[in-house]
């Protein structure tokens, strides 16, 4: 049976299959894609909050730094490690005082105070801080390429920056720059450079290492990627189940669909499609194997009289009374089909023609002999038979006019009897 469009396309195996592989590939696209936008997006929120955490640290030393402007630097205890800033000397300001009780204190100015918090963080931390101007009195302060790109896009607005680098030992970092203006507690150091209030005079660099980010971006990769791969692994089985299961169901509904394509509905024998689809392949087989092939067309006598006496519905349980006869005395290779109105085929397939016609002689026998019974009414049938057998090569519509021909010389001899053509 064919079946035609897009159902046919699907109903097939191949159909199937294929749609099997593209629902897989359609969910490993699928799965792919939601594991890597988690990916993309656990990383975005990484960085944002990197991001934020070197703004937080940036805030921190200026807000120090700011705080000891305020208050014109804040005077420590002397000692080892805790030694006069030099460039105070150079600017003329006396760093160093001695207490009445003789204790040396020297003076911490921002700068300076700034740089020691900033090492203090790194040491804890591994944060690092830089502060940088175009023209630093420190040598130390002066800045590296990428910090002079920023001070000059910050001399034109722009706020801060940000990059990723990476030395020479394949260690990332995440340096963030952001410009400091001056403001009015800058002056009073800051004089020599001659600078303005709201002017930008520098910049601080933090810079947060990559390392511990990196673990952590690598262990979710791998774990999202297990995860896609279980959840692709999982998804294509699930697919597989169920087409398998759509598969069998489409298969026993095509069988059904085929059966039914075939079936007379009256009688259950095949109908004139099926049958003569039969009888065709019975005809190459038997060219094939070289086996005789017998045909018998039958046709009940004065049938448009039962009709017309006992009824149309009388007339169908005589039909489907001949068809059980039919099916009851032929092999179960034979094949039985009804070709229309009151006309049944046989076709027996390696058999000789006498076999045929001793068959169609006990159908003859049989019909003729029990009279169907259809309500209070029973009704005596005959039927003419054709018998022939098909000659090697003969074509189906051949057969079939010899086999009708035959049947015809059986109504002329005076019906209800068996004629070889
Ligand atoms: P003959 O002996 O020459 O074959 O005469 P006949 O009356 O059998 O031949 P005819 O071809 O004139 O009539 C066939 C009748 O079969 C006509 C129609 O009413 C009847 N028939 C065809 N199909 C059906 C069917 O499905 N059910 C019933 N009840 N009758 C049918
Ligand atoms: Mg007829
Ligand atoms: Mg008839």
């Amino acid at each position: 049976m064919r079946v035609e469009g897009p159902m046919r396309i699907l109903c097939t195996p191949t159909g199937i299959k294929r749609f099997t592989v593209e629902l897989i590939v359609a969910a490993v696209l699928f799965t792919a894609l939601t594991y890597t936008s988690i990916y993309v997006r656990t990383r975005a929120l990484l960085f944002d909050s990197l991001h934020q955490q070197a703004e937080n640290h940036f805030d921190l030393v200026v807000t120090a730094r700011a705080w000891n402007a305020e208050n014109d630097g804040v005077w420590v205890v002397m000692g080892p490690g805790v030694e006069p800033n030099p460039y105070l000397e150079e600017l003329g300001v006396d760093a160093v005082i001695e207490t009445t009780d003789g204790t040396q204190m020297t003076l911490r100015n921002p700068a300076i105070m700034a740089s020691e918090i900033s090492q203090l963080l790194e040491a804890k931390m591994g944060v690092t801080y830089h502060l940088v101007a175009l023209e630093a009195i420190n040598s130390a302060n002066m800045p590296d390429e990428w910090e002079r790109e920023s001070l000059l896009a910050f001399q034109s607005n722009s706020e801060s920056r940000s990059t990723i680098t990476e030395d020479e030992n394949g260690r990332r970092a995440y340096r963030y720059m952001e410009r400091l203006t001056v403001t009015s507690s800058c002056i009073g150091c800051h004089e020599a450079q001659h600078y303005e209030l709201g002017q930008v005079a520098g910049a601080t660099t933090v810079e947060i290492p990559l390392a511990a980010i990196d673990d952590q971006l690598q262990a979710n990769a791998i774990t999202l990627a297990v995860l896609g791969v279980l959840s692709a692994i999982a998804a294509a089985a699930s697919i597989l189940f169920m087409t398998n299961r759509l598969g069998r169901r489409i298969q026993e509904a095509n069988d059904q669909l085929a059966e039914v394509a075939v079936t007379d509905e009256l009688t259950e024998v095949l109908n004139r499609r099926g049958a003569l689809a039969r009888l065709n392949e019975e005809l190459a087989r038997a060219e094939r194997t070289e086996k005789p092939l017998a045909v018998a067309m039958l046709d009940l006598d004065h049938f448009k009289s039962v009709n017309d006496r006992f009824g149309h519905l009388a007339g169908d349980e005589a039909l489907r009374h001949v068809a059980a006869i039919l099916r009851a005395e032929s092999r179960t290779y034979d094949v039985v089909g009804r070709l229309g109105g009151e006309e049944f085929l046989i076709v027996a397939p390696d058999t000789p023609i006498e076999s045929m016609v001793r068959l169609a002689e006990r159908v003859r026998a049989r019909v003729s002999g029990h009279a169907v019974i259809a309500g209070k009414n029973q009704i005596t049938l005959t039927v003419s038979i054709g018998v022939v057998q098909a000659e090697t090569g003969e074509s189906l519509d051949r057969v079939l006019s010899r086999a009708d021909e035959a049947m015809y010389a059986a109504k002329d001899a005076g019906r209800d009897r068996v004629v070889t053509g």
